[in-house]
């Protein structure tokens, strides 16, 4: 395998393709948004350039990582040639069935589509195409030249050498593969969610403080964040709409989102990404602050 193409070049696209570039693959990147992939190259020209001054990588390496790649509007352009298909964009259903109906249409028979999706069903997903044996989730983790994970996930119809090439292919890239089987949330999120969404409930209920149970999770089972932190930084919308995978999904009022977190992500504090959470994000400083919301 040497051409590759990565759909979607968001904060997950861009972490994929600069991995798999640096790994000697070369690597097509594919957005509908021009302003997107400029951005996506933009990082990964910034965390090269980390890399080299870590000394984790020569600055030849960083050379040939950019040269491996390559950016495209144009779907039908990008999928030329290409044995490999990780699909990353918007985590949305419809949006995911029609991107795997045009690739399937696209690309040449025996190519594997694998989808870095968090939540939605790889079997549905395959369903649309005509080969499911080949259809796979490659679920990386954010960050994603980081994280050693990668979350392997059958399909229903997944081929035994579609799962051993992608694998194989997630060793080559430095990764560590654990094989799943699809059902909501997969392992990551089936488990970490509810965590997530208990230590909501214990806010809403009152039984402690944001920092203290942030701390008695970072201490106590030492946890590197806790898991209030760790939801602000996934993004509580996505939080959420991973916990209504899995409630709808199982049909188990166990998986139920806290009205809480429903309430701040209507009231448009979702983490991070809008600077406010269960913690207050200023520009420039990096120490940890509870909303205001939250303050005794
Ligand atoms: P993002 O919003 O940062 O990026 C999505 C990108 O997809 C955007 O650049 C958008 O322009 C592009 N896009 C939308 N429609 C497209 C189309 N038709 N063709 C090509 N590109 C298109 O999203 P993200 O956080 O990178 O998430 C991408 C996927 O990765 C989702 O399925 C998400 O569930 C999954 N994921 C996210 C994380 C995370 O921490 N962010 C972790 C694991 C998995």
């Amino acid at each position: 395998m040497n051409k590759i193409a990565v759909i979607g070049s968001g904060t997950m696209g861009n972490g994929i393709a600069h991995v798999f570039a640096q790994n000697g693959f070369n690597v097509s990147i594919i957005d509908i948004s021009e302003d997107a992939l400029k951005k996506a190259l933009a990082t990964i020209e910034k965390n090269l350039s980390r890399q080299v001054e870590k000394g984790t990588i020569s600055s030849d390496v960083k050379t040939q990582t950019l040269a491996n790649l390559s950016t495209t509007t144009f779907m039908k352009e990008g999928l030329k040639d290409v044995e490999l298909v990780v699909e990353a964009a918007t985590e949305n259903l419809e949006l995911k069935l029609k991107i795997f109906k045009d690739v399937d249409e696209a690309t040449k028979p025996g190519t594997i589509l694998a989808s870095n999706t968090s939540s939605i069903s790889i079997t549905q997903i395959a369903s649309v195409t005509k080969s499911p044996g080949h259809v796979i989730g490659m679920h990386f983790m954010n960050p994603v030249p980081v994280m050693k994970l990668v979350e392997i996930i059958r399909g229903y119809n997944t081929s035994n050498e579609t799962t051993h090439a992608i694998m194989e292919l997630s060793r080559k890239l430095g990764k560590i593969p654990v094989e799943v089987n699809d059902y909501p949330g997969f392992v990551a999120n089936r488990i970490l969610m509810p965590m997530i969404n208990e230590a909501i409930y214990s806010v809403y209920e009152g039984v402690a403080g944001v920092t203290e149970i942030d701390t008695v999770m970072k201490l106590g089972m030492a946890h590197p964040m806790g898991p209030l932190q760790l939801a602000d930084f996934i993004g509580l919308d996505v939080c959420l709409s991973i916990l209504r995978v899995l409630h709808d999904g199982f049909g188990n009022p166990k998986y139920a989102p806290c009205p809480l977190l429903v309430n701040m992500v209507q009231a448009g504090h979702k983490g991070v990404k809008t600077s406010s959470g269960f913690y207050k994000y200023i520009a420039g400083s990096k120490d940890l602050v509870v909303s205001d919301q939250f303050r005794k």
